[in-house]
C-alpha cells in the first residue's frame, strides 16, 4: 500500500495530520499479503494465528527446545492486517482512551511489525500477559539467551527510540 493511500485510507480518518506522521518515530512496514501466511498456533479461543512460513519453521524449533527445558512459551498475537490493526485502536478510542496514550503501546496502522507476519506477541501460562512483568518470567529469560540463534530478537527494548513501551513480550523473526 502506498503512503499517499494508507494516509488517506487509515490515518486521516483517526484525525493525524501529515505534520503528525513525519514526527512519528516508528518506521513504516510492510503488509504482506494472505496467500504468504501459514498457520502458526491456534489460541485457548479457538482463532489462528498466522505468520510467514519461515517465522513458524523457527518458531517452532524455539519453541521445541524450550518446552524440552520445561519452559513453555506460547504466541498470543503474530500477523496483524492495517485493517485490524486500526479495528484495535478505534476499539480502545471507544473505551476512552486518547490517542496518544494507545499509541504509546500500539503501532499506528501501516506502522506495526505484526503487519510483516514475522512478528510474534510471547506469554507464558499461569503469568502476566502483555506486561513488563513478562521479563520476570522463565520464558522472558530463555528467550533472552537463545531466541537470537533461532533469528527472532526483542524489538522494543527499554528506552527504544521508536516510541514504543517497553515491549518484553514483542519478538520479531529476522533470519
Ligand atoms: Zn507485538
Amino acid at each position: 500500500m502506498k503512503d499517499s493511500e494508507l494516509f488517506a485510507t487509515y490515518l486521516e480518518p483517526l484525525g493525524l495530520t501529515e505534520k503528525d506522521i513525519k514526527l512519528y518515530q516508528a518506521p513504516r512496514q510492510a503488509e504482506v499479503s494472505i496467500e504468504h501466511l501459514a498457520p502458526l498456533s491456534r489460541k485457548d479461543d479457538g482463532s489462528q494465528l498466522l505468520a510467514t512460513p519461515e517465522t513458524r519453521d523457527q518458531w517452532q524449533l524455539l519453541a521445541n527446545e524450550a518446552k524440552a527445558a520445561g519452559i513453555l512459551i506460547q504466541p498470543v498475537s503474530a500477523f496483524r492486517s492495517i485493517d485490524y490493526q486500526t479495528t484495535l485502536i478505534k476499539r480502545k478510542l471507544a473505551q476512552g482512551q486518547t490517542l496518544s496514550a494507545i499509541l504509546a503501546s500500539v503501532a499506528l496502522p501501516g506502522y506495526s511489525e505484526h503487519h510483516t507476519g514475522e512478528a510474534l506477541d510471547l506469554a507464558t501460562p499461569g503469568q502476566p500477559m502483555l506486561t513488563e512483568a513478562f521479563e520476570q518470567t522463565a520464558a522472558f529469560h530463555y528467550l533472552s539467551e537463545y531466541a537470537g540463534k533461532f533469528g527472532f530478537r526483542m524489538s522494543y527494548p527499554r528506552d527504544n527510540d521508536q516510541g514504543f513501551v517497553y515491549e518484553p513480550w514483542h519478538w520479531r523473526f529476522s533470519g
